[in-house]
């Protein structure tokens, strides 16, 4: 049985105030009533010290690594800095990472195998543009997307790793993939990994709310979300979590 996992990315909003702030609102809703689901917190790279101190029963999480262990590349965050920092998880691949910062698939691999080298959980986004969407290549844009970590042979590939179902143009338009076009794409994600597929969680992620949540959790396929927006309103994203229950 899978468990479910709420993630928040915080992606790169507020301040040092505002994570303290917004970490002390989550930790009291999650503490004031029985949460079974997992909570991955994201922050940007400056406050994760600022939340680890206080994460309460949520695990922590980082948006983005270097795919180098170590050495001579200014700006850049390894995979054991984010470790010693208290973080468990890591998101590699986010679309806005892939369009905005030019990764391609190769790179996203590399930093999958760079996170489960140093003992992170990565959290693998995968999906599709509107364009892409739109002329039938849904499955195949996010076969290829997996099929680039699948290519690295690495051991154990699955285990302690999460997939997250990300179609481009649901992320922070407020639209949503109607829960019946997200249990088409977790399901063919599941037949991709073969016989791990029933293992791994995978998230849906694009536009999730409150108000849309249950009935996308509702899926057989989809084991929880990776939430943007909302997850900066801590009353909205515990009843995300209240939903994924
Ligand atoms: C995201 O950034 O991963 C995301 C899903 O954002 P939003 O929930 O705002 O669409």
């Amino acid at each position: 049985m899978r468990k479910t996992l709420v993630a928040a990315n915080w992606k790169m909003h507020g301040t040092k105030a505002f994570a303290e702030q917004l970490l002390a609102e989550l930790n009291s809703g999650l503490e004031s009533g029985s949460c079974s689901s997992q909570v991955v917190i994201c922050p940007p790279f400056p406050y994760l010290g600022v939340v680890a101190d206080k994460i309460g029963q949520a695990q922590l999480g980082a948006q983005n690594l270097s795919e180098q262990p170590s050495g001579a590349f200014t700006g850049e965050v390894s995979a054991e800095m984010l470790k010693d920092c208290g973080a468990h998880y890591v998101i590699v691949g986010h679309s806005e990472r892939r369009s905005l910062y030019g990764e391609s698939s190769q790179l996203v691999a590399a930093k999958f195998a760079a996170a489960k080298s140093a003992g992170l959980i990565p959290m693998l986004c995968v999906g599709e543009s509107l364009e892409q969407r739109e002329s039938g290549n849904t499955l195949e844009v996010v076969a290829k997307q997996i099929q680039a970590v699948v290519a690295l042979g690495l051991e154990d590939c699955w285990e302690s790793a999460v997939i997250a179902y990300e179609p481009v143009w649901a992320i922070g338009t407020g639209k949503t993939a109607t829960p019946e076009q997200a249990q088409e794409v977790h399901q063919f994600i599941r037949q991709q990994l073969g016989e791990d597929g029933d293992k791994v969680q995978i998230l849906y992620g694009g536009s999730v709310k409150a108000g849309n949540a249950a009935e996308l959790f509702a899926k057989p396929d989809i084991d929880g979300a990776l939430v943007g927006g909302a997850s900066l309103k801590a009353e909205e994203f515990i009843q995300i979590c209240r939903a994924a229950d």
